[in-house]
Parts: structure tokens; sequence; C-alpha cells
């Protein structure tokens, strides 16, 4: 198949109103896709991006027929999905071999399913094994392949079945870097060479550069719930450098998108309750999620801005600290929330309170936390409780029952993990992580927050 044949632009999948809720063990609804439309026309590498949790992976099951959607509807050439796409295969993370099948036989595994006879299985599988790299290892378990080459197993499995679309979650992020690379620009070689029939390739990524080096169009996904934010051409020519201006300047464009998500703004639709008498849909307040920020890349974020003047790009330091943008992005949001830091178009600027920061010591930054948590409604609601107990202590449980009545129970614990590790860099309250207590010392009752709290 020519490029120019595959590049008809007939619609290959179309998603229309595609929303998906799940239900929590409490009978809270989590609505993780919300109303989610765009097409995917032959000829097209779309990379789907969006944060850790966003729904990338089931928006990727419902596209491929794996998971339906609560509401809305997928067309695959015109055709309602339903069921198992045969036309599309896909590629994980995780590489999902069987450990007791040989590298022939996993790849063999999509044919076996399709019912191909085992003369012609058996040849295809070599033919892919030879196409992917792999040829000589036949015969090999996958526990004897380092990751890249079970990933190359993986590549092949899939494509064996000759899948007109290519669906890859996150293929290359449990890879090193370097094998990661030859990965990736052996599928884009296989690709742009058409030496493959694949008409159109969905990756879901949440590497930025990434998408920028490999895709033809990329999807933005916001969070809670997973909303496209943005969908951008790339047409940058093919091979990508990506030193070269024009890539810098994609690769930026797109992290002053991403840098605008604002996962408050959605707040009211993370929890929907079925039942209508639970009490946060009884005017209680909401609690607000904190962003997941470790303190200790905090400081270290802020010291590097520091030394760079006091500003930097945020695609920049992403690369210095080795850090993808969705680890990034929890460490600036906390440095914005604590009024350390603002994010401005893709730059981080530290605010005279940052700069201040960063010039003392482990005590004195301590405090200016610790001042900055007082505004925090999840860590004054940690430290009323404990202020109020006889004993001044707490089970973890206790919070997170409280907060599952506030967010789905991965959230609640991610919420409760972030502020425990607040609080203790603080010093505002302990954390016992083989008891799961928290308690406040003497030193703590004493704190003025404590005692603002004490009337409670
Ligand atoms: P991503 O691939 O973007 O990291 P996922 O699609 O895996 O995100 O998950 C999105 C959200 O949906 C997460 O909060 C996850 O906990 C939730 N989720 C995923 N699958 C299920 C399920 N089967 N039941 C309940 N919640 C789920
Ligand atoms: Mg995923």
């Amino acid at each position: 198949m020519s490029v120019k044949e595959r590049n008809q632009n007939t619609s290959l999948v179309r998603l229309l109103g595609v929303t998906k809720m799940y239900t929590q063990p409490d009978n809270y609804n989590i609505r993780v896709l919300d109303d989610i439309n765009f097409d995917i026309q032959t000829g097209e590498f779309v990379a789907l991006l969006g944060p850790s949790g966003s729904g990338k992976s089931t928006l990727l099951r419902i596209i491929t027929g794996l998971s339906e959607p609560s509401y809305g509807t997928v067309l695959y050439r015109g055709e309602p999905v339903s069921g198992p796409n045969p036309h599309a295969a896909m590629v994980f993370q995780s590489f999902a071999l069987y450990p007791w099948l040989t590298v022939q036989q996993n790849v063999e595994l999509g044919l076996v399913a399709q019912g191909v006879a085992p003369d012609k299985r058996h040849q295809r599988a070599v033919q892919l094994i030879d196409l992917i790299g792999l040829n000589g290892y036949e015969d090999a378990f996958p526990k004897e392949l380092s990751g890249g080459m079970r990933q190359r197993v993986g590549f092949a499995r899939a494509l064996a079945v000759d899948p007109e679309l290519l669906c890859m979650d996150e293929p290359f992020s449990a890879l090193d870097f370097l094998t990661a690379e030859n990965l990736r620009s052996e599928l884009l070689d296989l690709w742009l060479e058409s030496r493959i029939p694949t008409r159109a390739i969905l990756m879901v990524t949440h590497g930025i550069e990434e998408a920028v080096y490999m895709a033809d169009r990329i999807v933005l996904l916001s969070k809670n719930p997973a909303r496209i934010i943005a969908d951008l051409p790339n047409l940058l020519p093919f091979p990508r450098n990506r030193k070269a201006p024009e890539f810098v300047q994609l690769v930026d464009h797109v992290y002053k998108i991403v840098t605008g998500w604002d996962d408050t703004e959605n707040d009211a639709d993370l929890v929907e309750s079925t039942v209508p008498s639970q009490p946060s849909q009884g005017g209680q307040p909401r609690l607000k999620p904190i962003p997941y920020g470790h303190l200790s890349m905090l400081s270290g974020l802020l010291e590097l801005v520091a030394d760079r003047g006091g500003h930097d790009d945020l695609y920049r330091l992403g690369a210095e600290l080795f850090l993808e943008v969705d680890d990034l992005l929890p460490v600036t949001e906390t440095a914005e929330l604590f009024h350390l830091a603002e994010v401005r178009e893709g730059d981080l600027f530290l605010t005279e309170l940052g700069k201040s920061f960063v010039d003392r010591d482990v005590n004195e930054r301590k405090a200016i936390i610790r001042e900055q948590l007082k505004d925090i409604p999840i860590i004054r609601m940690i430290t009323r409780v404990l202020v109020s107990k006889a004993n001044h202590a707490m089970s973890k449980e206790f919070f997170t029952d409280i907060l599952e009545e506030h967010f789905s129970v991965n959230e609640s614990e991610r919420q409760l993990m972030t502020a425990i590790n607040w609080g203790r860099f603080a010093d505002l309250f302990h954390y016992d992580t083989d008891t799961e207590l928290l308690y406040l010392d003497d030193d703590q009752m004493r704190d003025p927050l404590a005692l603002s709290l004490q009337d409670f």
C-alpha cells in the first residue's frame, strides 16, 4: 500500500459523545470520560496525551471494543462497535506476554484466535519475528528476554494479525531510555515506509516529547473527568529532530496548554452520587483536591529555578529533573498553592516568598510551608481532628473514610498520603507508618494552628 493510498482520509474510528462512569463500592459514580468526540482517519498516527489516571487506557479499551461506554457510540468504518474489534490490535505497556509460551507461540496467539491454519500461522509469525528484529529467538521464553525484546514480541504479536488500527497503551514507558528510543524509531520506520499494512495508529502516552516525536496529531485530555482540551496537528517533517527549534517550539506549546489544565474547575463532576442523601451532596462543603506534590521534590525544583535566575521553561526543567509532565505538574501546582512560584505561559517564576524560601535553612523552610498549610482545607481537617481528640491521635483509616465521602477510593488514598507527606515535612503532625496513626506531640499542640483550631 502506498502512502498516498493510506492517506485517503476515510474515517476509521469515530467517537460520538463517549462517556464512561465507574461505580465505586460505596455506590458513588465516578465519571472518568466525559463526552469525548473525535475521529481517526486512515493514514493518521494519533497520540492521545493525558495525565496518569485521566482515562486514557479506558478510552483505548472502549475504542477497541474491550469495554463499553456508559453513554455514546463508537463507530468503526461507520458501523457501531459491539464486542472486541477484530480489525484492531493492542500493544500494552506491560508487554502482556504468556510466560509459559515461547516467542513464536506468543506471536501466533492472535492468529489462533482468528482461526488461521497452523502452517500459515507459523509462517506469518516467523515473518513478523524477523521484521521486528527477533530472529533467532523464536523458541525463547519471555523470561529469557530483556524488556526491550519482550516489547518487540508485543509488537510482533499485535502486527501479526495485520490490524487496520494499531492501538498502543504507553508502549515505551516501561523501557529504559535507549531501548525506548530505538523501538520508537524502528516502529516509525515500519509505519512511514508502509512496511506494515496498518491504516492508522493510536498511541496513548503521557510523554509530550514522545507524542511530538511520533504523531501526526496530538489529542490532549484533561483529568477528572477526561475531556478533549486540544487537538493539534503535528506537521513536522520526518525524521524529526528533538533539538530542532520547531520541535522544541511545539513541545513548549503543548506544555503551555497542559499547564492550563485545571482540575478544580471540574471538581463538581468528580464524584456524582447515585444516593441523594449522601452527606457530601447535602450542602456540606466539598474538600478541594490537593496536587500530589512531594515536598522534597518541591525544594529541588525551586533551587534549580533559583539557579536559573528565578524563572525557567517548564519543559527544560522537566527534562533536567527527568520528570514526565504528570510528575512535574503536581510539584509546580504545589509550588503555586504555597505561593512559592507562578506558572505563566509554560514558564515557572519564583515569587518573592519562593526566592526567600530557597535562601533559608531546612527549619525555616518548614516554617514557611507550615504557614501555607494553614489555608489548606484537608490539612485543617486533619489537624482539627487531632487537636480535638483527647489523646491527640487518630488512625489513618478514619481520615480515609472521611475523604471517601469526597473522592474515589484511589483518589482518597493519594490525597491523604500527600497531606501526610506535607504535614510531616512541615512538622505539623506525626505519622507512624507501622501503626498507621497520625498524632500530635506537645510542641505541635502549641502550634498557633493547633491553638486556633481548639475551639472547633
Ligand atoms: P490512565 O490510563 O489515563 O492512567 P485509566 O483509564 O487507567 O487512566 O483510569 C482512569 C480512572 O478510572 C482511574 O481513576 C481509575 O482508577 C478508574 N478506573 C479504571 N478502571 C476502572 C474500573 N474497572 N473500575 C473502577 N474504576 C476504574
Ligand atoms: Mg493507562
